[in-house]
């Protein structure tokens, strides 16, 4: 057992993310805009479900309601049985520190820090030692096969070598959940598959649940389950390997 497990609760609940007639609505320019709309969503825990649908379809207001970082204007979020709407913001940001990673389209890595120092940004923000800071250090970057690359700046790495940096920064506290926007969005298409394949394979030894958004439909044969969104709202529901070409 590492020091990073005693973060992790009982993982007994068989469905980690359950949201209920979830809507999010936006003011703009005196209209309203319903980004989600009623939507109804359970994730289990170790699924990785892809959230698919054009732009504009809501993708991202989702994922930021599910991960806590968005609240809605009607309907709930429970991660792991906890009502992610009764918590107070310093409860739901501690909630995201140590249970919830994040990757986005643009990386977000800090240019002046390297990708080691990156990497430790969660896990200063959750008091972990620093001792046990290397250890959590080195084993991430060996497993996005970054090891060599520790000391490098942002600038000095590929973009998908900097999204693999990102991963081990959002997985440095051992999430449960993992939210995904668009990983490949700025990647070629070889290094966007490289990418799924390492967020499926990472997952998967870590034992987190994954939601990722994409609207490259060459990568949702990678998830488990394929969610499609379109105007806010979830239009079909299938397996991957399953589903009729579209
Ligand atoms: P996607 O990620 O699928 O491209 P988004 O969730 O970003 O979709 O957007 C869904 C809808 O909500 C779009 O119509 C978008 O213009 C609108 N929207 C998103 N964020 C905001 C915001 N902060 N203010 C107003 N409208 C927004
Ligand atoms: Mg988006």
């Amino acid at each position: 057992m590492t020091a990073f497990d005693a973060y992790r609760p009982d993982r007994g609940r068989a469905e980690l993310v359950v949201a209920e007639r979830l809507t999010r609505e936006y003011e703009l320019g005196g209209q309203t805009i319903r980004a989600v709309d009623e939507l109804t969503l359970r994730v289990r825990r170790g699924e990785m479900v892809a959230v698919q649908g054009r732009s504009g379809s809501g993708k991202t207001t989702l994922l930021n309601l599910l991960g806590g970082l968005d609240r809605p204007t009607t309907g709930t979020v429970r991660f792991d049985g906890l009502e992610l709407t009764e918590l107070a913001d310093d409860q739901l940001t501690e909630l995201r520190r140590r249970r919830i990673g994040f990757i986005f389209q643009s990386f977000g890595l800090i240019p002046i820090l390297s990708a080691a120092e990156n990497v430790e940004i969660p896990l200063r923000l959750v008091g972990a030692e620093p001792a046990a800071r290397r250890a959590r250090i080195a084993m991430l970057l060996e497993m996005v096969g970054l090891a060599e690359r520790a000391r490098h700046r942002p600038h000095e790495l590929s973009g998908g070598e900097q999204q693999r940096v990102a991963i081990a920064r959002a997985l440095a506290n051992g999430p449960e959940l993992l939210i995904a926007d668009e990983p490949t969005g700025q990647l070629d298409s070889q290094s966007g598959r490289a990418i799924m394949r390492l967020v499926r394979a990472v997952a998967r030894s870590e034992g987190v649940t994954v939601v990722v958004a994409t609207h490259d439909v060459a990568l949702v044969s990678l998830s488990d389950r394929v969610l499609e969104l379109r105007d806010g709202r979830l239009v079909s529901e299938g397996q991957p390997m399953s589903s009729p070409p579209v």
